[in-house]
């Protein structure tokens, strides 16, 4: 296994985010963390990037227990749910803010970025801000900047949830072809099973801080728990 949690939990004073929560996900899947509001998802991916820490457990990433290793040294790469793009920086700039916290060189700099603004469709749009742009494309920008350093796990906190329906459709099928051909190992997390259906090559579904289900959508879907797991849909 490639990412491995070995019995998570994690209060919020009385409030059990994560109780014993252990999976484990293979090199290059593309992981559907589903589950209702509430249930402990961002949780869990704000544990493996280390923005929160486990109250015991351990986080496992290619056989290394990463529990005390910070944040910025993980090399995850993580997308949240609005865009947090930075506003005054312009599309080029907020894609190259990783490699800059990492040192690279100018040159260095131009080609990556080059080559991501190649990658996620948006030639010429360079010196945009933000603002300037749509929902679906600053959703492009997020994810380009959050593959720059190159991360080997790639976190996405309900990467479509700010996305009109239509553009969502579209991205959820860009998203899966981008990550397929990078092979980069992800996470991603959502509350509509239709999009993990679609999207993903395996569901862990989180109730209660607890996960309930793992498996291939279609046998999650199958199982008898299904009556009860879309009843918070
Ligand atoms: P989900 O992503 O499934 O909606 P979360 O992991 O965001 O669930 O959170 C589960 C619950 O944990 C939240 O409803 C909230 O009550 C609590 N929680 C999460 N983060 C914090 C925090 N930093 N401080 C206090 N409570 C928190």
């Amino acid at each position: 296994m490639y990412v491995e949690l070995k019995n998570i939990n994690k209060h919020f004073g009385n409030f059990k985010a994560s109780d014993n929560v252990s999976f484990g996900i293979e090199k290059g899947k593309l992981i559907g963390l589903l589950g209702p509001s509430g249930s402990g998802k961002t949780t869990i991916l704000r544990m493996i990037a280390g923005l929160e820490n486990p109250d015991s457990g351990e986080i496992i990433i290619d056989g290394k227990v990463i529990n005390n290793v910070p944040a910025s040294k993980r090399g995850i790469g993580f997308v949240f749910q609005s865009y947090a793009l930075f506003r005054y920086m312009t599309v080029f700039e907020n894609i190259a803010f990783g490699l800059r916290v990492l040192k690279k060189s100018e040159n260095e700099i131009k080609e990556r970025v080059a080559e991501l603004v190649k990658l996620i469709g948006l030639e010429g749009l360079e010196n945009r801000y933000p603002s300037q742009l749509s929902g679906g494309q600053r959703q492009r920008v997020a994810f380009a900047r959050a593959l720059a350093p190159n991360p080997q796990l790639l976190l996405l906190d309900e990467p479509f949830a700010a996305i009109d329906a239509k553009v969502r459709q579209e991205l959820r099928h860009w998203l899966k072809e981008m990550i397929a051909k990078l092979g980069v190992t992800s996470i991603f997390v959502t509350h509509d099973q239709d999009e993990a259906i679609e999207v993903a090559d395996e569901i862990i579904i989180t109730n209660k801080g607890r996960i309930d289900q793992i498996g291939k959508p279609l046998e999650v879907y199958s199982k008898p728990k299904t009556a009860f797991v879309a009843s918070f849909f």
